[in-house]
């Protein structure tokens, strides 16, 4: 069993360090609001109170934070995970914030500190019941090293070397944000076609866009948007793709025009609600939670 150091206890954060705890792993946590990191010393978890403390002697340190801002203020910040890391460690970031800040991330660690970049696909549901896919960029050897780890988060994949797993989840994303704006622009053609809404769920369910549809009809016909995967990362997320699609040359439409409704919406309010309020956005009608 691994002695692990978890930080970023949000909605991803919580459920996947518990399933590390329940498969028997040695588990030390952190979060910036403690209130979230306290139910876990009665699960058996050491509670930390600085990330550079939680890297203390763990073989693993998983970082699972909102944004690459925040990644680099865990890491790299006064008491960050850094200076407490030492030759042979590795540092597998879980978070999506794209291939360039796990680079620069990387650049910045002790000498003899492995990073491995490891995103995943799945929401709450997926990593209480380690079913997430994986996207893991690492050598060869950190690969072996990291691989029974995340296994017990779900299906691993290899995708290549350092940042490709971030690479990797940019690509993932596009179509995720894409499905669920052209779900809402296709309510909205139905709206003005006088077309019951109703119908037009069924129809769509057989579709292109049918996982959104199946997964989001209910939020859709209540109103009622609770986070599974918060709006304002999925905004981050598109930000992220569009960012770095520029950076090489490539004008992706479709990503811009997904951005602009996830800006749209954010501006009505929905950051906190889950990514799926941009269909309400789209249709002109209110969401909460
Ligand atoms: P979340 O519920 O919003 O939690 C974010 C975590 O980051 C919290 O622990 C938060 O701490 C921490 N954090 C934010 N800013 C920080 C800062 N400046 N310094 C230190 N800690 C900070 O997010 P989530 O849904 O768990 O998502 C985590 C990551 O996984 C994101 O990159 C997201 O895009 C990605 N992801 C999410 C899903 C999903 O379905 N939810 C699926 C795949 C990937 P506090 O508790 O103190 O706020």
């Amino acid at each position: 069993m691994s002695k692990i150091a978890f930080l970023g206890l949000g909605q991803m954060g919580t459920p996947m360090a518990a399933r590390l705890l329940r498969a028997g792993h040695h588990v030390t946590v952190w979060n910036r609001t403690p209130g979230r990191a306290a139910p876990f010393a009665q699960q058996g978890a050491v509670v930390a109170p600085s990330p550079a403390e939680a890297a203390a002697d763990v073989d693993f340190a998983i970082t699972m934070l909102a944004t690459r801002d925040a990644l680099e203020e865990v890491v790299l910040g006064e008491h960050g995970l850094a200076p407490g890391l030492g030759a042979g460690q590795i540092l597998i970031d879980m978070s999506t914030v794209g291939p360039e800040a796990v680079t620069r991330v990387a650049a910045r660690l002790p000498n003899g500190v492995s990073m491995v970049d490891a995103p995943v696909r799945g929401s709450a549901p997926q990593a209480t019941e380690g079913t997430l896919d994986v996207f893991v960029g690492a050598t060869d050897e950190d690969f072996e090293r990291v691989r029974p780890i995340l296994e017990v988060l779900g299906r691993v994949w290899h995708v290549g070397g350092p940042g490709s797993g971030a690479a990797m989840k940019l690509v993932v994303n596009l179509p995720l944000g894409a499905a669920i704006v052209a779900l809402g622009e296709a309510l909205a053609l139905g709206e003005s076609l006088a077309l019951d809404r109703s119908l037009v769920l069924d129809v769509l369910a057989d579709s292109p866009i049918g996982s959104s549809v199946k997964s989001k009809r209910a939020n859709i016909e209540s109103g009622h948007y609770p986070p599974n995967f918060k709006l304002r990362h999925a905004a981050k997320d598109l930000r992220l793709v569009t960012e770095t699609a520029d950076a090489t040359g490539r004008g992706l439409r479709l990503a811009h025009a997904t951005l602009t409704w996830l800006d749209e919406a954010t501006k009505h309010g929905a950051a906190d609600l889950d990514y799926s309020a941009v269909v309400a956005a789209i249709v002109g009608e209110k969401a909460s939670t």
